[in-house]
């Protein structure tokens, strides 16, 4: 006679012993992707981050990320992020000041910050099927694009850093901002003594000139070291302090000498800044968006211009393994998609926002084929992370005008009006023009209206799930694009 075989409930202990132990072998099979976040000062990452988090979080309209737009998306939420070593994106804090009344745009990224989503989902693929994975660990790491253009100073002396730091010092579009620092330098002499007053003060007249440049372009300067334009934790430290003196670039400063001084901090500012940072953080990334504002840079000029397109070369030369033999020694995992994302596309008409990419996808084109031919796929997009603004058709006579409506920030003027930061305004941002060669082209009259290019709106107000459960929406554009290309395959 057979019994049925029943098996006794087990007692607590063990119950939730064999609940820890399924979890840690679900936790163990749960993949993890490092999603890098990064771009120059001001580009959009810090609303970037906060926007993308929210709509996962609280089901966004997602149309074009597949998985979500499939009902293949189950919950999304936020868990302690692994890395003790990284301070966490404040996502909470920068979703209260957006979701204030009037909201306001949060502050900015200073520093390196980490934040884990995991996504539940049902996987379509066989073996993600079999194997029971239907969870995604997702650690996005937020950090400034400025860290990133030290990569160059690794393959760099004192001496032939110090040439180049000099001669960007004298361009005459930089002489005004560095006039204060020329002249002290212009005093000093390498063979001088090291004096530590000589260097606290020679770099703080130096890290006022970065500072002053990069007010003067809108954040697109990226100028080397990055830290003393971006500081995060080490602001006040004494390895910042040195600075670019006129010695030969293949010189050995003599022992005790200022120019030895030097040379030793920067060797150190490489070994105990610049290596960590990509040995501990960027040596570790999936995934890469580079978030660049090139409205702003259209909107101080050729030369800004220029200077984003030698940003972009340096933030690409970081993913162009190979190039630094230092960096592709470290490199056992590499970015193997990265997306470079025109921000802001709201302060244009969507007739724009092709055009937008299309100026963008010009200026990384050389850097980004090299890029791409090591192995790293690349895009280019032209998003809005939260949407500030709508769209209208406004009659002006016969013709109608394709506008954006939006409430310019308080203080914000446009043709001599200064705004209260309640009312709205429409306005006509004017066509970027059809040829991206045009729109980098100094020689040729810009055609975008300058008002929609330097104000700033408030943004769209977000709010946490209320009592119906329902929480504002957080508008975008093509922020469900990038979303799919970043992730989207981890979770077929
Ligand atoms: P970060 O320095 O890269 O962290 O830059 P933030 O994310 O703080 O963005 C800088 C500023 O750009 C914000 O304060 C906003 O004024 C503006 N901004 C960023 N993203 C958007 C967007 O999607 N739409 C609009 N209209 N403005 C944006």
């Amino acid at each position: 006679m057979r019994f049925p075989l029943r098996v006794p409930p087990l007692p607590p202990p063990a119950r939730s012993a064999l609940t820890a132990a399924s979890g840690y072998v679900r936790d163990a099979l749960t993949p993890t992707l490092r999603l890098g976040v990064t771009g120059l000062s001001r580009a959009g990452k810090t609303v970037f981050i906060t926007a993308l988090v929210r709509n996962l979080i609280a089901g966004g309209r997602l149309p074009f990320f597949d998985a979500q737009a499939q009902g293949r998306i189950l919950s999304a939420h936020l868990e302690p992020q692994p890395d003790d070593s990284i301070p966490r994106f404040d996502y909470e804090a920068h979703l209260e000041v957006l979701g204030r009344d009037p909201p306001e745009w949060p502050g900015s990224t200073r520093r390196i910050s980490e934040l884990r989503v995991v996504i539940g989902y049902a996987p379509e693929n066989r073996i993600r099927k079999t194997l029971g994975i239907s969870r995604l660990n997702v650690d996005i790491v937020d950090y400034p694009g400025e860290w990133l253009i030290d990569l160059g100073l690794l393959e760099q002396t004192y001496g032939q850093w110090s040439a180049v730091a000099l001669e960007q010092a004298r361009a005459p579009r930089r002489a005004e901002a560095a006039a204060d620092w020329s002249a002290f330098v212009s005093t000093l002499d390498a063979t001088l003594p090291g004096n530590e007053q000589i260097a606290i003060h020679g770099a703080a007249l130096f890290t006022a000139y970065l500072e002053a440049a990069k007010t003067a372009d809108r954040g697109v300067c990226a100028l080397s070291p990055g830290r003393f334009l971006m500081p995060g934790d080490l602001a006040g430290s004494p390895l910042l302090t040195f600075f670019p003196l006129p010695l030969s670039p293949d010189a050995t400063p003599a022992p005790g000498s200022l120019g030895a001084m030097m040379a030793r901090r920067y060797e150190s500012y490489k070994s105990h800044v610049v290596r960590p940072f990509f040995r501990e953080h960027f040596s570790k990334l999936d995934r890469q968006i580079v978030l660049v504002d090139v409205l702003g840079a259209l909107s101080s000029g050729p030369e800004a211009l220029g200077d984003l397109e030698q940003a972009l070369a340096g933030v690409l030369s970081a993913f162009k393994p190979g190039a630094n033999s230092w960096l592709s020694r470290l490199l056992s995992r590499r970015v193997d998609r990265l997306l470079f994302a025109a921000t802001k596309a709201d302060h244009l008409n969507r007739t724009s926002h092709d055009r937008l990419e299309a100026i963008l996808k010009l200026l990384t084109d050389r850097a980004s084929t090299r890029a791409s031919a090591a192995g790293a796929d690349v895009k280019v997009m032209a998003i809005a992370a939260l949407r500030a603004t709508r769209e209208a058709e406004v009659k002006d006579g016969k013709e109608t005008l394709p506008c954006i409506i939006g409430v310019p920030m308080p203080g914000e003027t446009i043709d001599g009006v200064t705004f209260d930061g309640r009312r709205e305004q429409a306005i006509f941002p004017g066509d970027l023009p059809a040829d991206p060669k045009r729109a980098l082209d100094p020689a040729l009259p810009q055609e975008t209206s300058d008002a929609a290019r330097f104000v700033r709106f408030r943004p769209t107000r977000l709010t946490a799930a209320g009592a119906t459960g329902e929480a504002a929406p957080a508008p975008h554009i093509r922020l469900d694009r990038a979303l799919d290309y970043l992730i989207g395959d981890w979770l077929s």
